[in-house]
């Protein structure tokens, strides 16, 4: 388990663009939703910067919601993929050249996430599988904190697509160890022409994505130091 906090969104104003994944996600958090009275609330709460930092684990996201004098805490889950589920993922990822590459840089390709579903694997959840509890006790479930929440969440996977593969189950040091892994184990298939011309690029990419992910995480580390001495 390797939970990530995410910092405490700063107040914002709507029309967040979003893309094509982080939309779908706030599709499900609209089905997820009561009513549109909730989500109204749970999107204004949202943007008001009232929600604190969010940690998200494997399949687990908690956050603390700060309304008026009151402070809450939502905790949630998103089923995590089944082990096999997990395999083909990873395989589809290391499948062709540049699939982990689109991660690192924040993007989620669309033709990574059809061939995920081809294979029988769904990475983006709906609305069902959104579950999440909150302190207030409120009656309704969701109810807006909770919306709050998943609403930021979307927008952490809007700019992060490896936030969504986390809710399912793998984190992004695992993702990059069982590719790493997979490199080894795996008799190349594609390009050995190309490769034999021109050296080892296989290397070569292995030490980007050991260096992309070196930086990250000590960005990561800042993060969270900076959201740390807020707390
Ligand atoms: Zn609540």
């Amino acid at each position: 388990m390797t939970a990530i906090t995410h910092p405490r969104v700063a107040p914002r104003r709507g029309g967040v663009g979003g893309t094509w994944w982080s939309k779908a996600f706030l599709r499900a958090v609209e089905e997820a939703a009561f009513s549109t009275a909730e989500l109204k609330l749970g999107r204004a709460h949202a943007r008001s910067g009232g929600v604190g930092a969010i940690t998200v684990g494997e399949g687990t996201f908690v956050a603390a919601v700060f309304d008026r004098d009151d402070v809450f805490t939502v905790t949630g889950t998103v089923p995590v993929l089944p082990a096999d589920d997990q395999s083909v993922l990873v395989e589809l990822i290391a499948a062709e050249a540049g699939r982990i590459g689109a991660l690192m840089a924040g993007d989620l390709p669309h033709p990574l996430v059809e061939s995920v579903e081809e294979a029988g694997v769904e990475l983006l959840p709906y609305g069902g599988e959104l579950g999440s509890a909150c302190t207030c006790e409120g009656w309704l479930d969701p109810c807006p904190h909770a919306l709050a929440v998943l609403t930021q969440l979307a927008w952490l996977i809007q700019r992060d697509p490896f936030v969504l593969i986390q809710l399912r189950g793998l984190g992004r040091d695992e993702v990059l160890a069982r590719l790493h892994a997979l490199s080894r184990t795996l008799p190349r298939t594609a390009s050995t022409a190309e490769d034999q011309e021109s050296g080892d690029p296989d290397e070569i990419d292995d030490l980007a994505i050991a260096e992309e992910a070196a930086l990250r995480a000590a960005r990561e580390l800042t993060l969270l130091k900076a959201s740390g001495e807020r707390a």
